[in-house]
């Protein structure tokens, strides 16, 4: 805490990790006498660089860019960009430190990095989203490349983004170099199914745990925060598992639809017209909107997907869900759960999906993404959705395995992070003082 003050975020997110870490570290103390934690805590690289732009009114904007190059140790750096007001380093360095165990589990050869700004999309023009994302990637092209750091989506970055920030990569690079970004147009290089994969991927996750414990999707009632791409794609493939989900929300609010949300609407709001979830009230008049998104947990459900931001999920509203009798909670957002909220969950026999494990998806397809583009050949839409399916059996079945091996049966959370260290800490050891 004293070498990155201030940065609470990235603290919360260490101290998760190492504290499921302790049993491996009584089981290797070569990983703490080669000084490896220390190496694995602190990034390779990190940049912070200057964005500035023209809005549509002439006025100069700055804006303040990062990249977080964590761990290269078994891949390239891989992560994506976040555009939110909310961004400065010590966001940027949890999701990187973060997407290094998720990178890990997905089997795929990936390391862990992760990018944004603190740049506001929000309200602004196609025009001014242009200009800003041409203003960030001048300065980032000289940091990335196909075989040492791809960004790709995240909170405010979606196809419009990267479709910017891939044309001026090309245009100063002077290359067309289609594994550089994923989350690409299938026009030009995007890979089918990337779009659904992460919301798809917590689905297929949390269904293999629902099932280990002998439940299942069909006829339960859920919730789901978030209204963005992990949300929306998370609604689609639980509803078509049999679940009804009642409740979506964005940072204004939340809607309540007791038979069950109709999706159609909400993607014409958020993907197509990028206007506020309170709209979905007008079409469907039987369901309710509230103001302040928190309350969204107040609804009973079986099971919790928080698929919006960190920290969604505090000590209130896990005991608000857990009163509620909540069966499982699948974390679709990063770090959607305090640390507290978490062992809340599990001191209550709530089933927990962790994120590193359940949203995993949405990279490893990215990683498919980039397979595919050194390939120079797309896959079908079932290929890649059935690849993305076994991956998440496979990380399920890691955080399962590695729970029990080191006696800690039932709590994925451990598991996950057990599991992903592992490769990363061999490789590491193998690759010496670097
Ligand atoms: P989007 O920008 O598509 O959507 C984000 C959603 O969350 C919006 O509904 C947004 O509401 C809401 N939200 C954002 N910030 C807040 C906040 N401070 N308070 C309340 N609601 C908020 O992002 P994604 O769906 O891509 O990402 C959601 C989460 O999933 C993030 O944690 C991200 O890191 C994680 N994730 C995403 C992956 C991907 O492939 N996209 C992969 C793995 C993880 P509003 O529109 O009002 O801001």
């Amino acid at each position: 805490k004293k070498r990155n003050p201030g940065e609470v975020e990235f603290h919360q997110a260490v101290e998760e990790v190492l504290q499921s870490l302790e049993p491996v570290i009584a089981k290797h103390p070569e990983f703490v006498e080669s000084g490896l934690l220390e190496r694995f805590v602190e990034p390779e690289r990190q940049i912070m660089f200057r964005v500035p732009w023209l809005d549509d009114n002439g006025k100069t904007q700055v804006n303040r860019g990062f990249r977080v190059q964590f761990n290269s140790a078994i891949g390239p750096y891989k992560g994506g960009l976040r555009f939110h007001p909310s961004v400065y380093l010590g966001i940027i360095k949890f999701l990187g430190f973060e997407q290094i165990l998720k990178n890990s589990l997905t089997g795929l050869p990936i390391g862990g990095g992760k990018g944004g700004s603190d740049f506001n999309p929000k309200g602004k023009s196609d025009n001014e989203i242009m200009k800003f994302c041409q203003s960030f990637m001048t300065e980032l092209y000289r940091h990335i490349g196909h075989d040492l750091d791809v960004p790709a989506g995240d909170i405010g970055v979606g196809a419009r983004e990267i479709g910017y920030l891939f044309g001026q990569y090309k245009r100063v690079k002077n290359a067309y170099e289609g594994g550089v970004l994923t989350g690409k147009g299938l026009t030009y290089g995007g890979s089918l199914a990337r779009k659904q994969a992460t919301g798809f991927g917590v689905i297929y996750f949390t269904n293999e745990m629902l099932k280990e414990h002998g439940l299942s999707y069909e006829g339960k009632t859920v919730v789901i925060s978030g209204s963005g791409n992990v949300a929306i794609y998370a609604c689609e493939k639980a509803q078509s598992l049999g679940a009804k989900v009642v409740a979506m929300c964005d940072s204004t609010g939340y809607i309540y639809d007791k038979d069950g949300i109709k999706l159609d609407t909400v993607k014409r709001i958020k993907e197509v017209e990028r206007k506020r979830i309170s709209e979905y009230v007008k079409d469907h008049p039987e369901a309710e909107y509230h103001d302040g998104q928190k309350g969204i947990w107040t609804i009973k459900c079986d099971v919790a997907l928080p698929c919006a931001t960190q920290n969604d999920i505090d000590v209130k509203e896990a005991q608000q869900l857990i009163d509620n009798g909540v069966t499982a909670l699948g974390e679709g957002a990063n770090m959607p759960c305090t640390n507290e909220a978490v062992n809340l969950f599990l001191d209550n026999k709530i089933l927990v999906a962790p994120a590193k494990a359940a949203n995993a998806g949405g990279v490893a397809t990215s990683a498919l993404e980039m397979s595919q583009n050194s390939m120079r050949l797309s896959w079908t839409f079932e290929e890649v959705d059935e690849k993305l399916h076994g991956i998440m059996v496979n990380i399920f079945k890691a955080a399962k395995d590695a729970a029990k091996e080191y006696g800690m049966e039932g709590n994925y959370v451990a598991g996950a992070n057990i599991a992903g260290f592992l490769k990363v800490a061999d490789a590491m050891m193998a690759q010496g003082l670097v």
